[in-house]
């Protein structure tokens, strides 16, 4: 059964075909390091995994590269505003220097990576810094600054996108869309053009360029890395929505002007993750997997519930939707811990692995652009089948969860430690005999040796923190 991605560059569903064999050659813009990943981010990112996953499961190899911008992404995508890497230098008053810079994106990316690991997202296979790959993005702009692609003006120089047949593959962009934010410039020869490096001031912060020492722009950074890791064209680049009009639009514009080539075969988008309405967004209101926790959501409940809906379909935050989701996915991990045994009705039939069945359900709802809410409807549909052994079942389950990614392999029976047990029966008491200050100090004792207790009518449970 053929794989079909909805291609945005085309605007249609089309059979996905690798340009390899075997390989798959993927790119994910990845997160501007100024700032926690918000759980609007984090559903970019579980919906490249779940990509990841599918063509994995489907045999191939994936080669993915998921870019970290520590340099030249303005608060508007339209070349104005501030940096957002100058903008947390200022806000964590921290001096306003390049090793600094660096400073605040290594912090941030290791966060960004810890909440990637408790989504159990795949690792990429190099994570690459736009800072590290300065003289890539001063080679390419000498390439189209040669190829009179580029112009300098007296702060920048600029992309000419009339230097090219057709800009804006992905979407047509009119007067009235994102350019127009970016004001009359007399010195831009076309609206749309967009800076590919800005120079620094006078005594200002700056990289070194033969054209003069200044930042990058944000867009070269995903042309130049993607060339270097991927070569050109690539299979895959996936980002979300917002990024179509304009940073999508000039990645392909940069690389068709400097190599001739488009620069990857499939784009796709995921939706949004709105917040009353509005896009989460880091300028504004955002929530991150933390204050999540803090709710006493597990980060595979996000998960889960980021999976009940497609990649393309706009998702708003509800947290009564994010619990109930929590207690789908927590009587999926009591499934699989339920049917740790072999039966005796399993013992006696040969083993099927998978069911073939719900395997061939389940690979036409994923390789239907990824429906992942019918997959989830079909893990139902199989848990609630009385015609197979708890067993099969739970194979089965464990197979597709390949593609799910909701850690279902690595559940194991909590074994809880004799030291916690005996707090937790000395907690029981304490709570029996209403003596709540007792039972708050025992709470921290537990915690302070690595485990959350959630109480609920039917009595206290562990979490390992
Ligand atoms: P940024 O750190 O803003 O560059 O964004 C990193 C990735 O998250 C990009 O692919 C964005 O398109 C995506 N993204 C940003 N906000 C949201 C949101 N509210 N919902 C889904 N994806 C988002
Ligand atoms: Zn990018």
């Amino acid at each position: 059964m053929a794989l079909r991605l909805f291609n945005t560059l085309g605007r249609e569903k089309q059979e996905f075909v690798p340009i390899g064999k075997k390989e798959v050659r993927m790119y994910s813009c990845g997160p501007t390091v100024y700032n926690y990943l918000h759980i609007g981010n984090l559903r970019s990112y579980v919906f490249a995994d779940v990509l990841k996953r599918t063509l994995m499961y489907s045999g191939y190899k994936v080669k993915h590269i998921m870019n970290i911008t520590d340099v030249g992404h303005l608060t508007s995508d339209a070349d104005e505003g501030d940096d957002k890497m100058v903008k947390a230098l200022k806000r964590e008053g921290k001096p306003m220097t390049i090793a600094a810079m660096r400073e605040i994106a290594n912090t941030y990316y290791e966060k960004a990576r810890i909440d990637m690991q408790k989504l159990e997202i795949l690792s990429a296979d190099e994570y690459p810094f736009a800072t590290d790959h300065i003289k890539e993005m001063v080679a390419m702009i000498e390439v189209l600054l040669e190829k009179n692609a580029a112009y300098k003006t007296a702060d920048s120089i600029y992309f000419d996108t009339k230097s090219i047949p057709d800009y804006g593959k992905l979407a047509k962009v009119k007067a009235n869309d994102e350019h127009s934010r970016i004001g009359v410039n007399s010195e831009k020869k076309n609206l749309e053009d967009f800076a590919l490096w800005k120079f620094a001031d006078a005594g200002g912060i700056g990289f070194e360029a033969s054209f003069g020492r200044g930042f990058p722009g944000w867009h070269i950074e995903c042309s130049a890395m993607a060339e270097k890791y991927l070569g050109v064209p690539f299979d895959i680049h996936t980002g979300g929505i917002d990024h179509i009009p304009v940073h999508h639009n000039n990645e392909i514009a940069q690389t068709e002007a400097a190599t001739g080539k488009l620069l990857a075969n499939y784009w796709l988008h995921n939706a949004h993750l709105t917040i009353g309405e509005e896009k989460m967004a880091k300028s504004g209101e955002f929530l991150t997997l933390s204050v999540l926790e803090k709710e006493g959501i597990s980060p595979l409940a996000y998960r889960y519930w980021l999976l009940t809906a497609r990649y393309s379909t706009r998702m708003d935050y509800s947290l009564e939707a994010i619990k109930a989701a929590q207690t789908a996915y927590e009587k999926l991990v009591n499934f699989i811990l339920s049917a740790q045994k072999t039966t005796f009705w399993a013992k006696l039939k040969p083993k099927r692995l998978p069911s073939g069945f719900y395997r061939e359900k389940f690979l036409e709802a994923i390789n239907d652009d990824l429906d992942t809410p019918k997959a989830l409807a079909l893990v139902w549909e199989l848990l609630k089948d009385g015609s197979l052994p708890d067993t099969d079942k739970k194979a089965t389950l464990l197979d597709f969860d390949k593609v799910l990614g909701l850690g279902l392999a690595d559940i194991k029976k909590l074994e809880i430690p004799e030291e916690i047990q005996n707090l937790l029966d000395e907690r029981k008491i304490a709570r029996n005999s209403k003596d709540w200050v007792k039972s708050d100090e025992l709470r921290k004792e537990i915690e302070k040796l690595g485990f959350a207790v959630k109480d609920s009518d039917s009595g206290s449970e562990l979490r390992p923190l």
